[in-house]
């Protein structure tokens, strides 16, 4: 494996390597099975596989947030070695952005609600630092969780817009044996958050069973108190929506496909997960 700091360098090294499948992971590091299942599919699907480590500013609205997200590239490198990585791409912050990036994206309602609606500018800086990575990387694949399930809507929009010649593979949610979905937050949580988190997957599988017995508004709010029952979590949205468009679910009956997203802090820390509700 090698690691790279710099665009110059990263794609000198590429461009040996575009005879075969380049496969492409981006991360934030502090790494745990979960980016770790995408590195082991970029692994099984492509000759070559790029995984980037880059805490990116632009998509923190908190400074607090940013100063505090978590970082072990020591543990990461030694991750990636065993998985049979080939390039690990670790760029400053100065390497990505020489200059402040101005770009302004319109991705509709896709970045208005959930996460949009709560962390304004978040999926602009998504989309800032994706684009830059996929411009650097060209890789033929790149690999996402549905952790994440806003963003991969909003980057599929990303590339039909930009027209990046990219094919954007969706992962599932890899979780931890009591349910709670893998974060790199996970490890900021206090023992008695941590114990308290899973009960937002709980929340999710049950909602899963009543979602026969109640009306769309009825499950939000069910869901809604039923995680903000255990006075350690407080649910900053749940909401069934369009799994393509992101609009708000009215009814069961309209023949599109839901998902249930939710956000939840667990002391000073966010959390989301999310559901398929047929
Ligand atoms: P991050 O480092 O948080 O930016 O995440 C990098 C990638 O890993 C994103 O595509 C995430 O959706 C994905 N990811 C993070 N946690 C999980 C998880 N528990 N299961 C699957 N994918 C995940």
């Amino acid at each position: 494996m090698k690691q790279v700091d710099t665009i110059g360098e990263l794609k000198k090294e590429l461009s040996g390597e575009r005879g075969g499948k380049i496969g492409f992971v981006p991360t934030m590091g502090a790494l745990h099975e979960g980016h770790m299942s995408l590195v082991d599919r970029a692994r099984r699907e492509n000759d070559t596989v790029v995984v980037s480590v880059f805490v990116n500013p632009t998509q923190f609205n908190d400074p607090e947030d940013l100063r505090h997200y978590p970082r072990t590239i020591e543990a990461d490198l030694d991750l990636l070695r065993a998985a049979g990585v080939d390039y690990v791409f670790t760029p400053s912050v100065e390497e990505i952005y020489p200059e402040p990036d101005e770009r302004v994206f319109d991705f509709g309602l896709l970045d208005k609600v959930m996460e949009g609606a709560t962390r304004p500018g978040h999926f602009n800086g998504v989309a800032q630092v994706v684009s830059r990575l996929f411009d650097i990387v060209a890789p033929d694949r790149a690999y996402f969780g549905q952790k994440d399930f806003q963003q991969l809507a909003v980057i599929r929009e990303l590339v039909r817009q930009t027209g990046a010649d990219v094919e954007i593979v969706e992962c599932p949610i890899v979780r931890e044996e009591d349910g709670l979905a893998m974060s790199s937050r996970n490890t900021l949580l206090t023992p008695q958050h941590r114990i308290a988190a899973p009960d937002i997957y709980k929340a999710l599988c049950k909602a899963r069973e009543l979602k026969s017995k109640m009306s769309v508004r009825e499950l939000e709010k069910w869901v809604t108190d039923e995680i903000d029952k255990n006075p350690l979590l407080k649910v900053i949205y749940f909401r069934i929506v369009d799994r393509d468009t992101l609009a708000e679910a009215n009814n069961w009956t309209d023949g599109k496909l839901k998902q249930g997203c939710v956000a939840v802090t667990a002391g000073n820390v966010r959390l989301i997960d999310n559901v398929y509700l047929g």
